[in-house]
């Protein structure tokens, strides 16, 4: 069975304000057109993904999503489009309207799940508000303004949402025939008017379509509330040795012992790196960097932080904030807290004040307390737009 979604993207449309088509209109963080080819890229119903465009739009398409050209109307985009599909032996296809960014997984599910029984499906969503007929005042006083004319019941009326999704034969087959007003609402009525069934499921409020400048500020706030937040913890312990120094944080202290350990045992920027690892669930220190391997001996530990944070960014997340306890009776940490807030955020890339660096003592019970060595614990947190 292999699903496309079909995003269609060739509008101009630009009443939400801007010079560029909304679309590619930045919102939460990311493009809207990003949003949207990124709710379908990862649902695990969908296998791939076919861009519909406006030609002018050649050099915005993200790189490594399939897209085509559109037509002068919403039914020609989409034609063309399924058109591209034909024989590549697709089964289904979702199609949706770029401008709809805010689609959740469940529902994109609930339209597949319609689909095995039917051979239309697509979201709707029941009126609350009570519906009038509006015509213009013929006031004699030439006031103007529009007045109530008529009212309609909403009981058998729905609003319709996107993704409308089809078999694949028929609904080629039904835009094939589609020969009358090319600017028809949407593909369910190309279906219907084709003589298929469509059967609703459950649309989403937040499902809206970004028509208007308020729109973005509601899409804007929808899309924050998906964001994707991970934690990560990370603990670490290192015993003193012989020596004159010790590395904290990316901070030389002069002290009467030194901290050992294979690299550099620099011990709070172990479990800071730790957490990160943690965050993403992606193993630890041990995993990435063996100390079976002489070539870590007596490593910088920045190199493994370097690691942590390169992987945070290539998994689309940014660190929001680190916070790391030091757990020691000496060397008294306060007077280098300043300094290891400024070395990490260096190494990470972020701010000072994103990282908190706190020291306690164990009131001399345990390791610790008995001066036999420093432990540290760390968390992370990252965030996905
Ligand atoms: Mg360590």
């Amino acid at each position: 069975m292999k699903t496309t979604a079909l995003i269609v993207a060739a509008g101009r449309g630009t009443r939400a304000g801007g010079d560029l088509p909304k679309q590619w209109r930045t919102v939460a963080g990311q493009r809207v057109a990003d949003h949207t080819i990124a709710a379908f890229a990862t649902h695990p119903g969908i296998d791939d993904v076919l861009l519909v465009i406006h030609p002018d739009d050649e050099a915005r398409v993200p790189a490594g999503i399939p897209h085509v050209h559109g037509g002068a109307t919403r039914a020609a985009s989409v034609r063309a489009g399924l058109e591209a599909l034909a024989g590549t032996g697709i089964d289904r296809v979702l199609i949706h309207d770029v401008a709809r960014p805010c689609v959740s997984r469940r529902l994109i599910s609930a339209v597949l799940a319609a689909l095995d029984t039917h051979t239309g499906a697509a979201p709707g969503l029941m009126l609350s508000d009570a519906l009038w007929v509006a015509a213009p005042a013929h006031d004699s006083d030439g006031n103007g303004g529009t007045i109530i004319r008529d009212v309609r019941d909403r009981r058998a009326l729905v609003r319709a949402q996107t993704p409308q999704g089809f078999h694949f034969d028929a609904i080629l087959a039904a835009h094939r025939a589609h020969t009358g007003d090319d600017a028809a609402a949407d593909d369910a009525e190309i279906a219907r008017t084709a003589g298929i069934d469509v059967l609703i499921t459950q649309g989403e409020e937040d499902n809206l379509k970004i028509t208007t400048p308020a729109d973005f500020t509601r899409a804007e706030r929808i899309l924050r509330g998906q964001m994707d937040i991970r934690l990560g913890n990370g603990y670490d312990v290192h015993r003193f040795g012989p020596g004159d120094r010790i590395t904290l944080c990316g901070v030389d202290i002069p002290h009467d012992r030194g901290l050992l350990g294979h690299s550099d045992a620099d011990v709070g920027m172990h479990a800071i790196t730790d957490a990160l690892y943690g965050a993403l669930a992606d193993g630890d220190i041990g995993r990435h960097f063996p100390p079976s391997e002489p070539r870590w001996k007596g490593a910088d530990s920045r190199v493994f932080l370097e690691h942590a944070c390169a992987r945070v960014r290539h998994r689309g997340y940014r660190i929001s904030n680190i916070d790391c306890t030091l757990v020691c009776e000496v060397p008294r940490i306060g007077p280098y807290a300043g300094a290891m807030q400024q070395a990490l955020a260096g190494i990470m890339g972020i701010s000072a004040g994103q990282i908190s660096i706190k020291a306690t003592t164990s009131e001399r019970l345990g390791f610790t307390g008995r001066e036999e060595g420093i432990a540290a614990l760390a968390t992370a947190a990252l965030i996905r737009p």
